[in-house]
């Protein structure tokens, strides 16, 4: 396997006896070499729009005797300005998730009002490429878990359905349970992933090819959220998708069962 960092340490008790305190620090190393790539992506993640802001400013003070060209100008660094701010939520976001790495209070937490919350937060985008968005199956679920965490990796996987679709598509969001775990899949008829990609969309940052849809304005970190959101609660992310076809998310979670669910009409989690 690969090398373990180890310290010892020896404290005399007496004449022949003497205390040793041996200490793993691999996990420790490990978490710091993470934290210091993170740093390093998101130093450079950043420093593309802060760059692009500084150019369209710069253009905007040449061109101040063209009132067209500095209204181009301007709305674009506007829209840099969101992304950035895009950006820096989810760095949050993700950060904040790696803080209470493994999750340490589950709850229930029920999917209807999540799933709702997913589908209304990409009406616009759906809205403006006259995608449908439709759910279906199982109503009523509850997974065990954290709320927003669960909540923000179903919203990032309907968003991006939504935003890798064609117009006019539509986007299915269903939800089964099934031996303790509950899937909830993200069906859309999009662009798909280019099967020699598809093992590195989960990775921070990664992108398939960014300049191809530069428009939809990614961050390439929706994905490491999910992954993470997965890890942390014992569940699992997996994907299908056929290049030109379209694809499918699905995000397996365990499966919370209200007691007497069954029994009495009484809700104990309402
Ligand atoms: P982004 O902010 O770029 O959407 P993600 O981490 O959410 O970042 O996704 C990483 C990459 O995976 C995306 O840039 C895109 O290339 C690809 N991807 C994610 N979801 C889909 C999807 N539903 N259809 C096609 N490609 C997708």
């Amino acid at each position: 396997g690969p090398p373990r960092h180890v310290t010892a340490r020896v404290a005399p008790l007496g004449s022949r006896l003497v205390l040793v305190l041996v200490e793993d620090r691999t996990r420790e190393r490990r978490v710091e070499a993470v934290r210091r790539d993170f740093v390093a992506n998101v130093s450079h993640e950043l420093k593309t729009p802060v760059g692009a802001i500084k150019l369209l400013a710069e253009a905007v003070c040449d061109a101040s005797d063209d009132p067209e060209a500095v209204e181009r100008f301007a709305s674009r660094m506007s829209l840099e300005s969101d992304r950035l701010t895009g950006l820096v939520q989810q760095i949050i976001e993700l950060s904040r998730l790696q803080a209470d790495d493994p999750l340490e209070m589950p709850d229930p937490v029920d999917l209807d009002d999540i799933i709702a919350m997913a589908v209304d937060t990409s009406a616009i985008d759906a809205g403006s490429k006259n995608i449908q968005v439709v759910t279906s199956g199982t109503s009523g679920l509850e997974v065990f878990g954290n709320h927003e965490q669960v909540s923000a990796a179903v919203s990032n996987l309907v968003s991006n359905a939504v935003s890798y679709s064609r117009p006019d598509s539509t986007v299915l969001v269903t939800t089964k349970a099934e031996d303790g775990v509950v899937d909830i899949s993200v069906v859309d008829q999009g662009i798909g992933i280019p099967s020699n990609e598809i093992d590195r969309i989960f990775e921070r940052f990664y992108r398939v090819d960014p300049a191809r849809h530069r428009s939809t304005g990614g961050t390439g970190l929706g994905l490491s959220i999910v992954k993470h959101v997965a890890a942390t609660h014992g569940g699992d992310i997996r994907v299908w998708s056929v290049e030109g076809q379209g694809s499918t998310f699905t995000l397996t979670l365990p499966q919370h069962v209200p007691s007497g669910a069954d029994a009495s009409p009484e809700h104990p989690h309402r």
